[in-house]
C-alpha cells in the first residue's frame, strides 16, 4: 500500500513528487499542481503531504500517512475554500503560520485547494511567503491551469501537471476503493469523463444518473424559441435540484451544531440577538456557498451536454474513439442524422460560450435562454 495508490492515471507528475520526497535535491520549498476538475489535485497535494510526513516516504498505513490524509496532521494545513475567493485575511493567516516551525514532522505543509480564488491582495501576501522560503515549510497551490494563476506565483514555484486519468483507471478505482460493481463504474467513469468525484456520484446515486440523462435528452428536444426557453428553465431547475439536494441536509447540520456550541435552543421561536447575529453569518456564508456550488452544477450539466454533441461529431466523422453517451447511443445517432457537422461544432460553440459568460458572473438562466435559443434543431 502507498499513499499515491488513489492518484490514479498521473505516472509523471507522482515520480516527480515522490523523486521529491526521496531526495532533499529535488525537494522545493513551493509546488504548483494544475489539473482539470476532477483529475485528483487534492488527493495528489494531500498524497504528497503525507509522503513528506512519512518516516518511510509514504506508506498510507502509518498515523503520519493517516493524520495527513484524512487532514488532522499539526503539521498540515489545508486550504479548501467553498467561496468565491480566498480573502486576504485568509492569507496572512497562513503566511503566519508558515513561519513557524513544524510542530511533529519533519516538514510543515499548508496546502491551497484553489489558489485560482485567490483575490489579488491575497495572491500577493501569499507571493511574499513563496520569495522568502522558510526552512522546512512547503506549499503546494493546487489550480485548474498554469494560466489560473499569477505570473509572479507561477515563476515562484515548481509546476507539476495532472492530466485526466484515463477512463478504465477512473473504473479501476470506483470497484476498488468504493466496492462498486465493474460495469457500473465503468458506465460512471465514462459518463462523468473521467471526473473521479463526479464518477463515484453517478455511480451511487441514482437520482445523479437520472438528471444527467434529463440534461442529455434535452440536445434533441429543442425546436422553436419556445423549446429553448423551456429547455434553459429545465436546465436551470434540473441543477437547483442537485444542489440543493447536497447542501440543504448539510446546511441545516451546521445550524444545529452552532446553536448547540452557543447553547441555544433550536425549537425555540426566537433567539437571543447574539445567537441571531451568529446564525445569520452563518446563513451568508452558506448561501455564498451555494452560489459557488449551483454555478459548478450548471457547469457540469453544460459539459454533460456538451457530451452528446461530441459523440454525435465522432459519429458522424466515423472516428473509433469512445463515445462518452454510449448508454445513450440511439440519441447520439439521432442527433448525428438531422444535425450537420458544422452545426454540432455550432451547437459546441454556444455551450462554450454559455460556460464562460457564467463564469464571468452572468446570469445563468440569461446564458442559458441566449445558448439554447443556437441549440435549435434545423428543420
Ligand atoms: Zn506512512
Amino acid at each position: 500500500m502507498s499513499v499515491w495508490d488513489e492518484v490514479i492515471g498521473q505516472d509523471e507528475a507522482v515520480a516527480t513528487l515522490r523523486r521529491a520526497v526521496a531526495d532533499p535535491g529535488a525537494m522545493t520549498h513551493g509546488w504548483l499542481l494544475t489539473g482539470p476538475p476532477g483529475s485528483g489535485r487534492s488527493v495528489a497535494a494531500r498524497a504528497f503531504a503525507a509522503a513528506l510526513q512519512c518516516p518511510t516516504g509514504g506508506c498510507a498505513t502509518c498515523r503520519e500517512c493517516r493524520t495527513a490524509l484524512d487532514g488532522s496532521h499539526a503539521d498540515v494545513t489545508v486550504l479548501a475554500t467553498e467561496g468565491l475567493s480566498i480573502r486576504v485575511e485568509q492569507a496572512r493567516d497562513l503566511v503566519a503560520l508558515a513561519a513557524h516551525r513544524p510542530s511533529v514532522g519533519p516538514w510543515r505543509v499548508i496546502i491551497v485547494e484553489d489558489a485560482d480564488r485567490l483575490t489579488e491582495r491575497a495572491a500577493d501576501a501569499l507571493l511574499k511567503a513563496l520569495e522568502e522560503p522558510v526552512a522546512r515549510t512547503v506549499w503546494i497551490l493546487c489550480a485548474p491551469s498554469l494560466e489560473d494563476v499569477i505570473i509572479t506565483i507561477r515563476s515562484r514555484s515548481r509546476h507539476v501537471r495532472l492530466r485526466t486519468p484515463p477512463v478504465e483507471a477512473v473504473a479501476a478505482l470506483l470497484v476498488r476503493r468504493d466496492g462498486i460493481e465493474e460495469h457500473m463504474a465503468l458506465y460512471a467513469a465514462r459518463a462523468a469523463q473521467s471526473h473521479v468525484g463526479l464518477a463515484r456520484r453517478l455511480a451511487r446515486d441514482e437520482g445523479a444518473r437520472i438528471r444527467r440523462r434529463d440534461v442529455i435528452a434535452l440536445a434533441g428536444k429543442i425546436r422553436s424559441v419556445g423549446d429553448a426557453v423551456g429547455a434553459a428553465a429545465d436546465l436551470a431547475s434540473i441543477a437547483e435540484e442537485e444542489s440543493s439536494t447536497s447542501s440543504a441536509e448539510r446546511d441545516a447540520g451546521e445550524r444545529a451544531r452552532l446553536l448547540e456550541t452557543l447553547g441555544a435552543d433550536p425549537a425555540a421561536r426566537t433567539q437571543p440577538p447574539h445567537v441571531r447575529a451568529q446564525v445569520s453569518a452563518l446563513e451568508k456564508e452558506q448561501k455564498t456557498r451555494a452560489t459557488r456550488f449551483g454555478r459548478d452544477v450548471v457547469d457540469r450539466s453544460l459539459v454533460d451536454l456538451l457530451s452528446v454533441y461530441r459523440d454525435a461529431l465522432i459519429v458522424r466523422s466515423g472516428s473509433p474513439v469512445a463515445l462518452v453517451n454510449q448508454d445513450m447511443a440511439e440519441q447520439v445517432q439521432r442527433l448525428a442524422q438531422v444535425m450537420s457537422s458544422e452545426q454540432l461544432l455550432g451547437a459546441m460553440d454556444a455551450i462554450g460560450v454559455a460556460r464562460e459568460r457564467i463564469g464571468a458572473n452572468v446570469p445563468p438562466l440569461l446564458a442559458l435562454e441566449a445558448m439554447a435559443v443556437s441549440l435549435q434543431l434545423p428543420r
